[in-house]
């Protein structure tokens, strides 16, 4: 390809609403164009690095079994309704009327149209194992598209589906496809985790999300620095901490006038954080009033939480549905709720002694709080946030540390869920009708690029990883008005081109200056400049983007020189 054919416009300033660098980079580099919010066309560049991310995903996913299939994007609201997910999956589902009025989802993601496509099809069990894959455009209304092609409404996704005859076999395709996402980001020159993560609307059990570690990402992930233990912030389990033990004293009202936070309560009564009781309140989507009680200092995992009360989506609680339960905002305690709202109490807050929590009263609080005691029939379990330096819940020795990433891809063991509820069954060895167990496995192939250039860029652009770039080799005439500069650099485009390498040939009549900052800007691995030098005395001058090593080479040493460069680059 000739730059000069290539439709890259690339620009100085990026579109405010860019906030972080992958985002001002693919504009800048011209990558992608907006077409609406949350919909983006990706530009010839960007394609060629989208066609390449879709090639190591399509060998990983052949290799693992899977065969490729191409289901429509429109789905009858009927399959949806067999789940029970055409009413709960919300806000974020793009629904459409066809003429007659019919409805149809513009597909989120497939489980319900896969598992009515095999339900047909699959009878016994020697059809079985059978993993189905495509790579497609799915459909988010999200509440807040940002960061571009990261989290737009229209988006690239390879989804697979496994089915299995037990429960053995689901775990095997899971395992298949946990080592196929490794090979394929470590294939594609990230530096990601794979992390246990929490199962969300999907559903069924055993979940890891595969996370490009970047400092802006939207994930937060928490390591063991002892152990191989990783989870997203979500999931993250935590071991209750005990308090030490201390006689219980008797319960007491007091007034504490005007401490309405945490903080202030704690000067007020001159103790420690730890020694407070905090309270936060949220209503379920069937408008339960939901109170989450843990240690002052400790923040609430809303995700945890959710999963404890089993709702869908938590929200702020309103002061109406506090008081009508006989709360007071600001000064909650579980002491005094009337029945019929969900008390959940972290299992660190359970084991305090002695502790001060609110008094259902405006400007009292209990102290001497003992929760084993005091707090009567609620609910007891993990809904903490982790921390940076929490205690490791799988190793127990070591601490947890928090990192942001992006996350590219997502596996689940979904179990029976959707066979279960749309009658997806098979005949086992013995004739016994049998629902099958499924798995579910994304990649959204847009999302690994932007991760690409989160992780990797610097002021001046974007640092491709080899595999994924959309050329991995240009040719600069430095001068291409003057002849004998544009005919070299030809010669030496060709010359690659022969010998197999993936180059771009820089062609344009544009300044030197211009060409090399677009270079820099687009980020390919490897920058050949033919110049005054090389009609000089056949110098070749080789940069390197990632490490900006320049290497001078003879005419007759270069392509090897190319080549060893590019086979370090892997
Ligand atoms: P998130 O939590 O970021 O909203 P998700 O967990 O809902 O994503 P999955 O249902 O697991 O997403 O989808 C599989 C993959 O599809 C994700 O790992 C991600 O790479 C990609 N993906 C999901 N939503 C979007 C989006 N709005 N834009 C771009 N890619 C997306
Ligand atoms: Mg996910």
């Amino acid at each position: 390809m000739r730059a000069t054919n290539l439709y890259a416009p690339t620009l100085r300033n990026t579109p405010a609403e860019a906030e972080i660098a992958s985002h001002q980079l693919m504009y800048r580099a011209g990558l992608i164009r907006k077409s609406a919010g949350g919909m983006y066309t990706y530009l010839p560049l960007a394609w060629r690095t989208i066609r390449k991310i879709e090639q190591i995903i399509r060998e990983e996913m052949d290799a693992a079994g899977g065969q490729e299939i191409m289901m429509p994007i429109l789905q009858p609201s009927e399959l949806w309704e067999e789940s029970g997910r055409w009413g709960a999956y919300g806000a974020e589902m793009i629904r459409v009327k066809d003429r007659h009025g019919r409805e149809f989802c513009m597909g989120p993601t497939h489980e319900e149209m896969i598992t009515a496509l095999v339900r047909d099809e699959v009878r016994s069990y020697k059809q079985l194992p059978l993993m189905l894959y495509q790579i497609q455009d799915k459909f988010r209304d999200e509440r807040r598209p940002r960061f571009g092609v990261m989290r737009s409404r229209e988006f690239i996704m390879k989804d697979l589906y496994s089915f299995d005859k037990d429960i053995a076999g689901m775990n095997e395709s899971y395992r298949k496809m946990s080592v196929a996402y490794t090979n394929i980001f470590t294939r594609c020159g990230l530096n990601f985790r794979a992390v246990e993560a929490d199962s969300g609307a999907i559903g069924g059990g055993h979940s890891e999300e595969f996370t490009v570690l970047a400092p802006e990402g939207e994930s937060r992930i928490a390591c063991c620095d002892a152990c191989s233990y990783a989870a997203s912030d979500e999931k993250a389990a935590l071991r209750p901490i005990d308090a030490a033990a201390e006689e219980a004293l008797p319960l007491e009202k007091v007034a504490t006038p005007d401490a309405h936070t945490i903080a202030m309560l704690a000067e007020y009564l001159r103790i420690p954080v730890e020694k407070t009781i905090k309270a936060v309140a949220y209503q379920t989507e069937e408008d339960v009033l939901v109170l989450a009680f843990l240690r002052g200092d400790h923040e609430v995992n809303e995700v945890k939480l959710a999963n404890a009360v089993g709702a869908q989506e938590l929200r702020m609680a309103d002061e109406a549905a506090i008081r009508a339960a006989g709360g007071c905002p600001g000064f909650m305690s579980p002491i005094g709720i009337k029945e019929g709202s969900c008390i959940v109490v972290d299992e660190t807050a359970m084991r305090m002694h002695n502790a001060v929590s609110g008094a259902n009263e405006q400007d009292f609080h209990y102290i001497n709080v003992n929760p084993q005691r005091d707090f009567g029939s609620v609910t007891v379990t993990d809904i903490r946030l982790v921390a940076e330096g929490d205690l490791c819940p799988s190793c127990g020795v070591g601490h947890l540390h928090i990192g942001r990433g992006i996350e590219a891809g997502q596996i689940f063991a979904l179990g029976t869920k959707y066979s279960e509820a749309m009658g997806a069954t098979f005949l086992d060895e013995s004739g016994k009708t049998q629902p099958l167990q499924m798995g579910c496995y994304g990649i959204g192939v847009g999302r690994t690029m932007a991760a690409a250039i989160e992780q990797n860029h610097d002021a001046h652009g974007i640092i491709w990883p080899r595999a994924i770039a959309p050329y991995e080799v240009v040719v600069v005439a430095v001068n291409a008005k003057v002849e004998e500069q544009l005919a070299y650099a030809e010669e030496i485009y060709e010359e690659l081109r022969a010998a197999g390498v993936d180059v771009l040939l820089d062609d344009r009549r544009e300044r030197a200056g211009v060409k090399f900052n677009d270079c820099d800007l687009i980020g390919y691995p490897v920058r050949i400049a033919i110049g005054p030098k090389t009609i000089e005395n056949g110098t070749i001058e080789v940069k390197i983007r990632q490490s900006g090593e320049l290497v001078n080479f003879a005419r007759d040493t270069y392509l090897k020189g190319v080549k060893d460069m590019l086979a370090a680059l892997q």
